[in-house]
């Protein structure tokens, strides 16, 4: 009896064995359903073998065959057992987190087969707006009657635009909306009720037509035999935009490769990456290939989305994040599957979408942290995806305007290709003037100081935008005594309070404790309790005292809780019905605000003094991307930084725009100390309620490491930078190599170990290429 080897979600390191029934046809990965202890679960048969060493009474039938989704992919298997591999996360696992969750669930998927239409050719000859001739009636008699014959002569033959009846006014809506693009019922629903019967009478006139979004003749949504019918591909391009020389030369080089290369793209902000993307997007999708784009943001996605849409009108574009539904979710999953998916957009998720006609990845913003998985399989979809191109042998983009000085280390040892944008793609655009102002000499009013608040009147006063930059949400960051010196710390956490005036109330955001605002300190009874330091809603405040008239708005992960509420604030700031932006990080990424040409950094000096050797590199991406927002369009931008150390040599960088020369003092400091890049890190975590357990395990750990006896180096166990959350102990312990290879195979050799360590009442995790201490 043949023998299959399932991949299940289950913490063990092993696949399963199950045997088929006679007759029943099973190839390595489909998807099964198949008994595991008293439970039926899902897997993905990962190979079909002859033998089994588990005894024949022991073994088990497997279930069900689930037919409703084509087979995943030797190619995504090897992708998949690499991550496995390097991440050290069991292999079942990671094959079922790959996964769209739909795909995970043992109930059949029910494809959704939607019809979308589109105008036909000689519904696209229509004049939608000219005065129709004859006086406006609808055409009748034989002229009529030609008319309507039109149509079905493909509408090649007339090339002379047709008038379309005015008094058919929904089905002229619809032609219009047809027009911009194709668009299923649902998506036309809005404009009447009676659509349904109207879009029919446009289909059996043939000025519209049917045709069905998978591509698919069958019916079947997983028919893949789009990938030789769609070889060759025309598309309409938007080529508005004259590329710059620098771009040009970007543009060429990468489509002079036809193999595997890793170029980083390191444009300043303004200087056009974008449209370098769109360029090589289109010299690929013209030879039938498939465009694999990652972006940090699932918050930037719709206007990405958008505007690829916009420079390319008839491709087919489909987003992958784990903000669309579980349907939509496997509905593109599938499009991209079976290669009718042009331009896959995505999270980093979408890094395992399979793409039977890859032939180019883009991973835009590439040094953000949000590629790196925080739990579960903590991969890196940055380098996950330089995996993928390599294995394929296509090129991939890296583009930032601040690289990862692990991406500019590779870069300029040459195993990266480096690709430079210097000047900003509008010529008239310049960068913006950065200036530190030194807080303790000068006047300040609540965090801000007198210089920048006359600075934004000034703004306000020539109707242009201010951008206050505060990374910290709430009010303020703790609650303080001034008799006796209590703060407001955290019952569960190392952490403190934070005060949050708009509900009166103090909250953890590491654990979401929360509590009513004291009337009293609770240590000695004194009522007079201070605020201290300043978040984005104190900062808010202030501005509404000083500019009553002023149209301020807060954008934070508070105010933006709500699905729609960002994307309606983007709108009120491009429509420049708002004077003042305080906002975190999330207003950083990315976003073209024309009207907005002063930028105030508030409070970045506790980044300097950060333990974690990442800090600095962190602070100036985000404060260069900050920067980055002011002074875009036509009009000059201005940067203020507030700051006790103006002549710190990171402000001193930014001012000069200097990464260069930012980026080689780091290196030959993390050189020095011997950090990444030029030594390669695994952190082991653990964490429990019970301090001794905790320490015990990882002191165990610790020892086994130092037995084997490897080229690493295996440093203490410490506790974790929080301590103390949800009142669970953490602490970690790092091991480093010189090589990549060491480390591997020195992870390797451990885990096993690690696993047959007692560990009760805690959780432990390995994450390879941490970033975050
Ligand atoms: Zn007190
Ligand atoms: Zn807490």
């Amino acid at each position: 009896m043949p023998i299959v080897r399932v991949a299940l979600d289950i913490p063990l390191s092993t696949l399963f064995d199950y045997t088929v029934a006679e007759g029943i046809a099973v190839a390595a990965g489909q998807r099964v359903i198949v008994p595991f202890g008293r439970r039926q679960m899902v897997g993905v048969v990962m190979e079909c073998v002859a033998a089994t060493e588990m005894a024949p009474e022991r073994i088990k039938p497997v279930t069900q065959v689930l037919c409703d989704s084509a087979p995943l992919s030797a190619e995504l298997f090897d992708l998949l057992r690499f991550c496995s591999d390097y991440y050290r996360y069991p292999i079942g696992q990671t094959v079922l987190s790959a996964l769209p969750t739909r795909l995970r669930s043992d109930k059949p998927v029910i494809s959704r087969v939607t019809l979308s239409y589109r105008l036909s050719a000689s519904g696209a000859a229509l004049d939608l707006d000219a005065p129709p001739r004859d006086g406006g009636a609808e055409p009748s008699g034989a002229g009529g009657a030609a008319e309507r014959l039109l149509p079905q002569s493909a509408g090649y033959a007339s090339n002379v635009s047709q008038p379309f009846p005015k008094r058919k006014v929904v089905q002229r809506r619809i032609l219009a909306k047809l027009a911009e693009q194709p668009c299923n019922l649902a998506q036309l629903k809005s404009l009447s009720a009676t659509v349904g019967a109207q879009l029919k009478a446009l289909v059996a006139e043939g000025w519209a037509e049917s045709f069905l979004e998978t591509h698919s003749s069958e019916g079947s949504p997983f028919d893949t035999s789009g990938r030789t019918a769609t070889s060759v591909q025309k598309h309409t391009f938007d080529n508005a935009h004259m590329l710059t020389g620098e771009q040009q030369q970007a543009v060429d080089t990468v489509t002079q490769t036809s193999s595997y290369a890793c170029f980083l793209l390191h444009g300043i902000t303004g200087s056009g990456k974008t449209e370098v993307y769109v360029h090589l997007m289109h010299h690929v999708l013209q030879r039938g290939g498939q465009v694999l784009l990652l972006v940090p943001e699932i918050n930037l996605t719709p206007q990405l989305e958008h505007y690829f849409r916009s420079r390319f009108p008839d491709v087919n574009l489909i987003s992958l994040h784990s903000g669309l539904s579980e349907g939509e979710r496997l509905h593109n999953w599938q499009q991209a599957q079976a290669g009718v998916a042009q331009i896959v957009l995505g999270t980093r998720l979408a890094v395992f979408a399979e793409l039977p006609r890859l032939a180019l990845i883009i991973v835009d913003e590439e040094h953000d942290s949000s590629f790196k998985q925080q739990d579960g399989l903590r991969y890196s979809a940055r380098d996950v995806a330089i995996f993928r191109a390599n294995q394929r042998g296509v090129p991939i983009v890296l583009g930032s305007a601040t690289p990862s000085l692990e991406s500019y280390h590779n870069a300029q040892s040459g195993r990266y290709r480096m690709l430079r944008l210097t000047g900003r793609a509008l010529a008239e655009a310049r960068l913006p003037a950065v200036r530190c102002i030194n807080i303790n000499q000068t006047v300040m009013h609540h965090g801000i100081s007198e210089n920048l608040l006359r600075e934004i009147g000034l703004r306000i006063a020539r109707r242009e935008q201010s951008l206050l930059f505060i990374n910290r949400r709430g009010y303020a960051p703790v609650l303080m005594c001034t008799g006796c010196g209590w703060l407001s710390g955290c019952k569960h956490c190392a952490g403190k309070m934070v005060l949050h005036l708009n509900d009166k109330r103090l909250r953890c955001h590491h654990c979401g404790y929360q509590l009513h605002v004291p009337h009293a300190c609770p240590s000695c009874g004194n009522a007079d309790l201070h605020p201290v330091g300043s978040g984005t809603q104190r900062v808010e405040n202030v501005l509404q005292e000083r500019f009553p008239e002023a149209r301020i708005l807060r954008v934070d992960r508070d105010s933006t809780r709500n699905k729609r509420a960002w994307q309606t604030m983007r709108e009120q700031i491009h429509a420049n019905e708002v004077d003042i932006l305080v906002g975190t990080q999330m207003l950083a990424k990315g976003h073209d605000f024309p009207a907005l040409t002063l930028v105030g950094v508030l409070n970045p000096d506790s980044a300097l003094y950060s333990s974690d050797f990442r800090a600095a590199e962190k602070l100036f991406a985000q404060l260069a991307q900050v920067a980055g927002r002011a002074g875009r369009a036509d009009k000059p931008g201005e940067v203020i930084i507030q700051t006790a150390f103006p002549d710190h040599p990171l402000f001193l960088a930014l001012q000069t725009h200097d990464f260069e020369g930012w980026a080689a003092s780091q290196l030959a400091e993390r050189q020095m100390a011997g950090f990444p890049p030029f030594v390669y890190q695994a952190m082991l975590r653990a964490e429990g309620k019970q301090e001794t357990g905790v320490y015990a395990f990882l002191n165990q750990a610790r020892a086994a490491a130092v037995a084997l006896q490897f080229a690493v180096e295996i440093l203490g166990v410490v506790p974790a930078a929080l301590p103390r959350r949800a009142n669970h102990i953490r602490a970690q312990l790092l091991i480093q190599g010189a090589k990549r290879k060491d480390l591997q195979q020195f992870l390797r050799a451990w885990q096993p170990l690690l696993d047959a360590l007692p560990a009760q009442k805690l959780r432990w995790s390995l994450d390879i290429d941490p970033l975050e201490f």
